[in-house]
């Protein structure tokens, strides 16, 4: 099967090296940068083009500033934070296109870095406008996608730009999101467990779908758990439970017992009387076998589903978790998560982590470090594990 190419398989030496990166950090009311992971997540690649001796263009977006340029999401203060990482120059440009980003390109010597302004301060970014694409690839001999978190979107420097420049290739950081979320999944080391939490069984079925397949066994949490629970003809309280996903959920348990999938739905919950999502407060909390009682809501899987779940993960080879098992930001909901992260961290599994709110879950548990992988991409590791073609991957050259 053909691999797509990474900046290892091209030679940068001297040449004009445009990388899309994710540089679009948390800011705080302050406006100022409150947590730089995603700084730090590039680095690998943007060192290992500055020392091959590349000239070395970054862009990224940074909020939502719907093509106006807005003081408070500039690139500047990135560019600051960056060069401290890097312990070098890293020259400021604020504009992305026009005469005096030209020149200032033109003007670059090897192994030096500019940091472009957000790409979103421009309509055409959004819009993947061609020409707009077009005057950021008039700036690159080499384009690089490190952003695995907008490659989902079809944006001009995500995936018009791939149309005017001759080569393309995956930074390190796609690199590892495409050997952990694809190949290390596509042929996994057995057993392969698939847990799958948050919200909707909505928004995971069409993972379910994908994964049963290949899955040998697949473990149920989060609100999702309780649309299954009530398929099973079980009572939910209050719980959130998709009305008109319960044939559908009927179906997954279906398939999955005909292809012989270890399928489980927890088998108790940490339930409360009183639940506002809004302001995140709960009332009452008590832990329940199901049927889960009238007036009470189901926010976390109880202990002894926590056991059971930790059981099948010791005796795995392999690990694929998507979604937290609980409302994880409320404390007496997260144990459900933070335990069974305990558990694969002391497995001896590949542990690969979808990312979105089950990483922000994992890194508050403190067992990040523990974990083999966890993607940086929220929106766009779901659609990879659905088994979609993300626009700003399937563009680039492959070998
Ligand atoms: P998702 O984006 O689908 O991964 O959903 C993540 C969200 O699901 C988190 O913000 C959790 O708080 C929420 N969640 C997990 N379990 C529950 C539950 N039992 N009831 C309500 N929300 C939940």
């Amino acid at each position: 099967m053909q691999r797509i190419k990474t900046i290892r398989d091209v030679d940068c030496q001297g040449k004009k090296v445009f990388v899309r990166v994710d540089f679009n950090v948390p800011l705080n009311e302050h406006s100022a940068i409150s947590d730089d992971a995603r700084i730090v997540a590039a680095l690998p690649t943007i060192e290992y083009l500055t020392q091959s001796g590349a000239k070395v263009i970054l862009a990224s977006h940074l909020g939502r500033p719907d093509g106006e340029r807005m003081a408070k999401y500039s690139m500047d203060n990135v560019a600051k934070v960056l060069a401290q990482y890097l312990g070098q120059a890293v020259l400021f440009l604020p504009n992305c296109v026009g005469e005096d980003v030209s020149l200032a390109v033109n003007k670059m010597t090897n192994g030096s870095v500019v940091l472009l302004e957000n790409l979103r301060f421009y309509k055409g970014e959004t819009e993947n406008d061609p020409e707009f694409a077009k005057q950021l690839a008039s700036l690159a001999d080499i384009y690089v996608n490190d952003a695995f978190g907008t490659a989902h979107r079809a944006h001009a420097s995500t995936e018009g730009i791939t149309h005017f420049v001759k080569s393309k290739v995956a930074g390190l950081l796609i690199g590892r999101e495409l050997e952990f979320l694809g190949s290390k999944i596509s042929d996994p080391e057995r057993p392969f467990t698939v847990i799958l939490g948050g919200a909707k069984v909505s928004d995971k079925i069409n993972i379910i779908s994908n994964l049963l397949d290949k899955a040998d066994n697949l473990l149920i949490g989060g609100s999702m758990a309780f649309t299954f629970l009530a398929a099973n003809g079980h009572s939910t309280g209050t719980s959130l439970v998709e009305k008109d996903k319960l044939k559908l959920a009927k179906e997954v348990l279906k398939s999955a017992k005909d292809k012989d999938v270890n399928m489980l739905i927890p088998i108790d919950f940490v339930i409360t009387n009183e639940f506002d999502s809004e302001k995140m407060t709960i009332g009452e909390v008590k832990t329940v076998d199901f049927d889960i009682p009238n007036g009470w809501c189901g926010i976390d899987i109880g202990p002894k589903t926590v056991e059971k779940y930790s059981n099948v993960v010791t005796h795995s080879r392999t690990i694929l978790w998507n979604g937290p098992l609980g409302i994880f930001e409320i404390s007496q909901a997260a144990s459900g998560t933070f335990d069974l992260a305990k558990a694969i961290s002391s497995s001896e599994a590949i542990s690969i982590i979808g990312g979105g709110d089950l990483g922000k879950a994992i890194r508050r548990s403190g067992c990040d470090n523990y974990m083999t992988f966890i993607s940086t991409g929220g929106g766009a590791s779901l659609e990879f594990l659905e088994g979609k073609e993300l626009p700003g991957i399937a563009a680039l050259d492959r070998i």
